[in-house]
């Protein structure tokens, strides 16, 4: 099957007088009435469930979808997309190394790092990975390399199929935020990753009206990070795989749509008043721009940004002026929204630190969604016109 028609039918067994729409099973616990048959489930010698920190249903279909939509052979959800990397990182990397990361990260992740995987004793490189020199210098003796699809808020794209080149010949395990970009637009195992993780909270939901994340790779390194979840308490409610599994159904529609109206936006900002530079990989002159159309052939996703001249007062005056698009500090629902990072997800970076990514005071990142790219378009020119 297409991840088009996998995303429509992923991680369902449905026999005779199954309901078509999974059944939402909130229960804490199951009823057992022998013990050899718990004691084989939770072995996980048996399929079944017993405990809802351990698994469920609702979580296992998401699970399964997820991972056979990025080609994985195990899949882990979680709590949110910050425990699916946590999660994650601890399974490729267990013990304290150097972590090479893209200096681009977001900043929630370099907030990971920085509060809790630094003084636990691991060593952060953070490297410019469209550098692929840079990568080389620096991957030698490395415990993981962890790298988004597309950097979060100025849209670069980093060679994720050299750079998994390079970690596989030293045999340095490579994890993936492919949040951005999800299943549909680029599936980073087949370009040679080890491990994929996903806010799914984003595209995967589509929504913005649940938190959760997913965790995709080889059964090794997802049962470990499964069991360090269980272990932890992280793992996802009923409800919220439900509604991401109820999500990831539209994905293929959503991401094409969402993928047209970003670059239509992108194009048109440039001719727009104040705005000093878009920022979109597929835009012509994008410094990502042959990379991606080499990995994302079939789009970029809903994200761009662009660089106000003028700065926070003038992206305060936009904002008040704007009529359909609303600020709201994620990404990836239906919905078209804008973003601020120095005060949301770079928050925790310096003014040198955001300055030395491309980060102003003029910086606002849009999530672009599904309405008709004129009003988007239109609400824009409105707001920046005078
Ligand atoms: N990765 C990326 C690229 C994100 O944008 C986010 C959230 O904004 C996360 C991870 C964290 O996900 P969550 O908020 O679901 O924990």
């Amino acid at each position: 099957m297409k991840p088009s028609s996998r995303a429509v039918h992923a991680g369902r067994d449905l026999k005779a007088r199954s309901p078509l729409a999974p059944d939402l099973s909130t229960t804490a616990v199951h009823v057992y009435t022998d013990l050899d048959d718990y004691d084989a489930v939770a072995k996980g010698e048996r399929p079944g469930h017993y405990y809802g920190r351990n698994s469920n249903s609702n979580r296992e279909m998401l699970e399964k979808a997820v991972a056979e939509l990025e080609g994985a052979e195990a899949g882990l959800a979680t709590a949110s997309g910050m425990a699916a990397l946590h999660s994650a990182m601890l399974a490729l990397a267990p013990r304290p190394a150097t972590i090479v990361a893209t200096r681009e990260l977001y900043g929630g992740t370099m907030a990971l790092l920085r509060h809790d995987f630094e003084p636990a004793g691991y060593e952060v490189h953070f490297v410019d990975l469209g550098d692929l020199d840079a990568v080389r210098g620096a991957i030698d003796g490395a415990g993981l390399v962890l790298a988004e699809t597309i950097t979060n808020p100025l849209c670069g794209v980093p060679d994720l199929e050299a750079i998994a080149a390079m970690a596989r010949e030293r045999g340095v395990p490579f994890l993936v935020d492919n949040t951005f970009a999800s299943p549909i637009l680029c599936r980073p195992l087949e370009l040679g990753a080890t491990a994929v993780m996903h806010s799914a909270t984003k595209y995967i939901g589509g929504h913005s009206d649940l938190v959760a994340g997913v965790a995709v790779g080889g059964a090794g390194a997802i049962g470990a990070a499964r069991a360090r979840s269980v272990r932890t308490g992280t793992t996802l409610g009923p409800f919220d795989a439900w509604l991401a599994l109820r999500g990831l159904r539209t994905l293929d529609v959503r991401m094409r749509r969402h993928s047209d109206n970003s670059l239509a936006l992108a194009r048109a900002m440039r001719a727009m008043a104040g705005v000093a530079r878009a920022h979109h990989p597929l835009l012509e002159g994008s410094p990502s721009f042959a990379v991606a159309t080499r990995l994302l052939p079939q789009g970029a996703g809903g994200m761009m940004a662009f660089d106000l001249e003028g700065g926070r007062s003038a992206v305060q005056r936009m904002m008040s002026r704007l009529r359909l698009v609303v600020f709201a500090a994620s990404l990836g629902g239906v919905e078209t929204t804008i973003s601020y990072p120095e005060i949301t997800s770079h928050r925790s970076l310096t003014p040198q630190e955001r300055a030395e990514l491309g980060v102003t005071p003029g910086t606002v990142r849009v999530s672009v969604g599904i309405e008709d790219a004129d009003d988007i378009i239109d609400d824009f020119a409105q707001a920046l016109s005078a």
